[in-house]
């Protein structure tokens, strides 16, 4: 039981925390190495994903204090998701087994231990559940419910409060690079690839130090994102609602026609205006869903690189200062 572990952290302007969060996680990762639960290679893999505060520099700083840290630079801000997959992908060819989690230690740290447990036992994938959602403000608690709920409804399979805090194997990561979309929604894409999982329940802290990278305009574009990459639910709803406006109109015209051949031609304005109303709503709002789909059809066919690495800090033992 000597496997190599890494920790992927993305990171977006966290000059805050970044020093706290490395101190943390040193201490947990070299108390693993002395009880010989994880290998001596293991690191602890930054990934700054274009940060405009000195994220980087902290990073350098970091590495060149101790090879326990690695880092790599993403060339520009692509996004939790990317960066975050840049580091997975980074790490699966240097590591047995991967964790990813956030930079602002929101994720209890302790439970790594048993996330590695997990994985020793046979677990390919080990999700991290939040067993509350106290530290989180009102509105956050009731959307993201919302949210899972309606995933759950449009048939995806996602770990009900699971953020990205998870473990995965090597084979797990190799499933995961044949994932070749660009729209990334990686809590919904992970349970597609199988194998066997398990979870561990963890208490999510408060945000150490800065703050949410995630204001409300991003999270409605992330769980956009969410449902039209995994689910193509919205589209069969419209067309199942077009399919019943058509035959309510049809029963419409012929309640219309007998009104008219019994005399009784009352001009209803009302229902006039409310239908055009009505039915310009719906045929917009499809257009809008429809077109969501198509907007990511044509991302898909570009298939533009997911992020682009500028730099990169990690120093392996068989392969001395692998400087790039
Ligand atoms: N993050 C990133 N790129 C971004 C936004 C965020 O790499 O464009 C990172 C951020 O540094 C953090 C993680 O993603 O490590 C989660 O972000 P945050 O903690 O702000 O989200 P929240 O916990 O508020 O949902
Ligand atoms: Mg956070």
């Amino acid at each position: 039981m000597n496997d190599t572990l890494y920790l992927v952290i993305p990171c977006y302007n966290e000059e805050a925390v970044l020093h706290e969060t490395a101190k943390r996680l040193t201490k947990k990762i070299t108390t693993m190495m002395e009880n010989e639960i994880i290998s001596t290679d293991s690191k602890i893999l930054f990934v700054n994903d274009g940060s405009k505060d000195k994220t980087w520099n902290i990073i350098e700083e970091l590495h060149n204090q101790n090879n326990i840290f690695s880092g790599i630079n993403l060339s520009r801000n692509r996004g939790h998701q990317n960066a975050l997959l840049a580091g997975l992908m980074t790490a699966k060819d240097l590591a047995d087994v991967v964790i990813s989690l956030d930079a602002d230690l929101q994720d209890d740290v302790d439970v790594i231990d048993k996330f590695v447990e997990k994985y020793y036992e046979g677990s390919d994938i080990v999700y991290g559940v939040r067993s509350s959602r106290q530290t989180d403000t009102f509105f956050k608690r009731t959307t993201a419910l919302a949210f899972y709920k309606l995933m759950n409804t449009l048939g995806v399979d996602m770990v009900y409060n699971h953020a990205d805090y998870r473990l995965m194997s090597k084979q797990a990561l190799e499933s995961l690079s044949q994932f070749k979309e660009v729209n990334l929604f990686l809590r919904g894409m992970v349970p597609l690839i199988g194998y066997k999982h398990s979870i561990v329940e963890y208490e999510r802290h408060e945000r150490f130090a800065g703050e949410s990278k995630y204001p409300l305009k991003k999270m409605l574009a992330f769980a956009l994102d969410g449902i039209t990459s995994l689910s193509i639910k919205p589209i069969r709803i419209i067309t199942g609602l077009g399919f019943f406006i058509f035959v309510f109109s049809l029963i419409a015209l012929l309640y219309s026609i007998i009104v008219k051949l019994f005399g009784e031609t009352v001009t209803g304005w009302t229902s006039l205006t409310l239908s055009i109303w009505m039915i310009g709503g719906i045929q917009l709002l499809s257009l809008g869903v429809i077109g969501e789909y198509i907007g990511k059809m044509y991302n898909e066919t570009k298939r533009r690189p997911r992020f682009i690495i500028s730099e990169k800090l990690i120093d392996v033992m068989h392969l001395q200062n692998n400087r790039i």
